[in-house]
């Protein structure tokens, strides 16, 4: 039985007092005994704090990117190393917002992954088709693709550390979500494609997320999929109301 995941992904939102805020509001509302693994990615600034103000609760602290390099002259970059001395123990890579406005890449990523997992970080891994690879038929070729040319270089007792977040572009905080049978069914395709290089104990382990317009309202369908194993929730994660939903939904 795979656990189910929920994490938030607050992207450049919240300044120190807000994160704080939220943070408390997310102790007071959050259930503590969910069987959930419950995952909050505050900005770089504030992970420190974050960090220490969760520590006695079951939420963990995630990054939402790092560099690929070991340290060195990398003007307004963060390494491996930093987030691990400050107590985060997950990184986000892949983003589509990193992919699309930062040029980041299915190469660049291998790199970011395999810096990761040697540091023992767990990777949320982010992938998913734009909208016109879903209108020329395409996503299934395309997510395959992102998938071989970051991870199938990967020993199968990586996977323990890999977690992965399937989120189409055109559902990112559009508002538009896939429909439950759409994500079921780009989920058990990649369950298969994991399955076809690393087989059945790795497919059956990895956790697959959704992210693309989660909300209270549809969380629960969404998550009833039987290869959909949680979230990876954007706008919805800023309220801790709405969040604590989902969690509960999960
Ligand atoms: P959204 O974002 O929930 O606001 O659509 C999801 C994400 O970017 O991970």
């Amino acid at each position: 039985m795979r656990q189910k995941i929920v994490a938030g992904n607050w992207k450049m939102h919240k300044n120190a007092e807000e994160t704080e805020d939220l943070l408390n509001d997310l102790i007071d509302k959050l259930p503590s005994d969910a069987p959930v693994h419950i995952i909050v990615a505050p900005t770089f600034v504030n992970l420190a704090s974050a960090v220490e103000h969760l520590e006695f609760t079951n939420i963990n602290v995630a990054a939402q990117n790092m560099h690929q390099a070991e340290g060195g002259a990398f003007t307004g970059e963060i390494s491996a190393d930093m987030l691990k001395s400050v107590g985060v123990n997950t990184v986000i890579l892949g983003h589509s917002e990193r992919r699309a406005y930062f040029h980041e890449n299915n190469s660049l990523l291998k790199s970011k992954v395999d810096t990761a997992l040697k540091h023992e970080l767990v990777v949320i891994f982010c992938f998913g088709e734009e909208l016109k690879d879903r209108q020329s038929g395409n996503h299934f070729n395309l997510v395959e693709n992102q998938l071989k040319d970051s991870l199938f270089h990967l020993q199968e007792k990586d996977w323990a550390n890999i977690i992965l977040a399937y989120e189409p572009v055109w559902a990112i905080g559009t508002g538009e979500t896939a429909s439950p049978e759409q994500a079921q069914e780009m989920h058990g395709f990649i369950r298969n494609t994991i399955d076809s290089k690393f087989g059945r104990n790795v497919s059956e382990n990895v956790a697959i997320l959704y992210g693309g317009s989660v909300k209270p309202d549809n969380a629960r369908e969404i998550f009833s999929k039987p290869d959909v194993d949680g979230g990876l929730i954007g706008g919805a994660a800023l309220k801790a109301e709405d969040f604590a939903a989902i969690v509960s939904a999960a």
